[in-house]
């Protein structure tokens, strides 16, 4: 497609701190790469919120009409004996040396790593489809990139960015002068900043803010590998400069993350990968705000950690979750409650229940629709820096005109060609809504029948008012059975 027919995003650069015009490497090829989940344990709502994110920017760039090759890794490696399984928490966290409680738990039940690993693998690639995220071009696996690693860490050495103490390779942050350009966390800053922690736990460490490319294997590890410098097992950072330089080249277009991989995940990925070729790495860094939820971060300790099944087992529909997203900028941080996930899961069945009643023209007249005026308008916003929660609004605006009902049809589904709501399978969402039971509503049937089982029926008929005002209709049939059905 000729250059002067495309349409240019404008897109915010953790790099330059900047909104700037898009300019990509080949129109016909732009490069994105996405740090992948660690499929140690399962992908949560903050993850996934991450990944729309990615996911919208690649619909943009097709739908400005560019061909993009989406890389994302799959991180199956390195990591069992770190409590979090986060291959971008800080290499001298002091809880490294801990057993990830998932680890422990498939050990308990006799399972080796690759099988626990496979497993989160198919639980995150089922996630995705359900949340109508693109599939990558393709899914390197970590496991399967080490000689790649190796390869780096080697010219690494040979280049004097790095060095080997006793089976452990390390890379030598104060010979790359430009480190700290992504994060701000420049030398000097740094310097400062651990002139507090000099004395490092990890003594063979020439200064502190080293970080390993290469670390000698413990004795109980479970994975490892044959190297140059014995066996061991790659660094925090290493895998994904490998893997996007294998699929994307030396320099390729768009690296995306979440705001808390910038440091120091994605400055130690440019500084390794920039040292190793002597190229600009990537050329935009586009960083997604963080999911809270109630106000507050995610952890296992709190119980505030929900992945899509939990959703789905209080009755959501995981687009409601992708509508939800899609409501706040990608930079923004987004405060997930409950609350705002019905509000979410009303607003997509009101547009489901419009869509459906459309009747779609056959045959499409680009350029002569009524809502020509809101399709310009949808792609100005979503060129200003993936500015979503305005092209959706644009949707409302469209929908509840009264233009020609096939008009705006023809918009809305060249539309969710970046929403990702599936809006031309409306009806099937419709049907199905009215025939699934959510758990919760099946649990207090359950609890309801207990009651009158014990013959305590007033407190049978609360449960019985709770579940109506949840819209559900309970009827008792003859034979002591309960059926169920949706208030329309
Ligand atoms: P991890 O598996 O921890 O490496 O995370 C995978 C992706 O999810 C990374 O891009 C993280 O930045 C992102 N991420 C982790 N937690 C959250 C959160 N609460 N909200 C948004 N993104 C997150
Ligand atoms: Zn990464």
């Amino acid at each position: 497609m000729p250059l002067s027919i495309l349409k240019m995003l404008r897109i915010y650069n953790t790099l330059s701190r900047k909104i700037e015009d898009f300019k990509p490497i080949d129109p016909e090829k732009i490069g994105i790469y996405t740090c992948g989940p660690t499929v140690y344990r399962e992908v949560h709502i903050g993850n996934f919120r991450t990944y729309i994110g990615g996911d919208i920017l690649r619909r943009v760039l097709t739908y400005n009409g560019h061909r993009v090759v989406h890389v994302k890794n799959i991180t199956d490696v390195g990591h069992m004996r770190n409590i979090s399984g986060n291959h971008h928490s800080s290499a001298n966290s002091p809880q490294a040396d801990q057993i990830d409680p998932i680890i422990e738990e498939a050990i308990k039940k006799g399972k080796t790593p690759q099988e626990i690993a496979e497993h989160f693998t198919k639980l995150y690639l089922s996630d995705e489809k359900k949340l109508n995220i693109l599939p990558a071009t393709v899914y390197p696996k970590a496991t399967e990139h080490v000689k790649e690693m190796i390869e780096i860490i080697k010219v690494l050495l040979k280049k004097g960015f790095a060095y080997e103490t006793n089976g452990t390779v390390y890379f030598d942050v104060k010979k790359f002068k430009s480190y700290g350009k992504l994060s701000g966390n420049t030398l000097d800053k740094m310097d400062n900043l651990l002139k507090a922690v000099r004395v490092s736990l990890e003594t063979d460490k020439k200064d502190s803010i080293d970080f390993a490319l290469w670390k000698k294997a413990e004795k109980d590890r479970f994975m490892k590998w044959e190297s140059p410098w014995g066996e061991g097992f790659p660094g925090w950072h290493i895998e994904c400069s490998a893997m996007s330089i294998k699929y994307l080249g030396d320099s390729f277009d768009i690296h995306t993350g979440g705001e808390d991989l910038i440091f120091p995940h994605h400055e130690d990925e440019i500084a390794q990968s920039e040292a190793a070729t002597g190229q600009k790495f990537a050329n935009y860094w586009a960083h997604g705000g963080y999911l809270l939820v109630d106000g507050e971060k995610m952890s296992r300790s709190k119980g505030n950690v929900y992945t899509i099944l939990d959703l789905e087992k209080q009755g959501f529909d995981p687009l409601s979750f992708r509508y939800l997203t899609l409501t706040v900028h990608y930079k923004s941080k987004m405060n997930f409650t409950f609350k705002a996930l019905e509000a979410a899961q009303t607003a997509l069945n009101h547009l489901r229940e419009i869509v459906s009643q459309y009747d779609v023209p056959k045959i499409s007249r680009d350029g002569q629709r009524s809502s020509a005026e809101h399709e310009k308008r949808f792609l100005e916003a979503i060129n200003d820096d993936l500015n979503i929660p305005k092209a959706l609004s644009i949707v409302w605006e469209m929908v509840k005109s009264d233009f020609p009902t096939p008009d705006i049809a023809e918009s809305l589904f060249k539309f969710d060609k970046i929403l990702g709501l599936d809006l031309e399978n409306a009806k099937s969402y419709i049907k199905k809504e009215k025939e699934t039971v959510p758990e919760k509503i099946m649990e207090l049937i359950a609890q309801r029948d207990e009651l009158r089982k014990n013959k305590r029926y007033n407190l049978a008929d609360q449960v019985r008012h709770k579940i109506e005002k949840l819209g559900y209709e309970i009827q008792d049939g003859e034979d002591g059975s309960t059926n169920v059905k949706k208030i329309n």
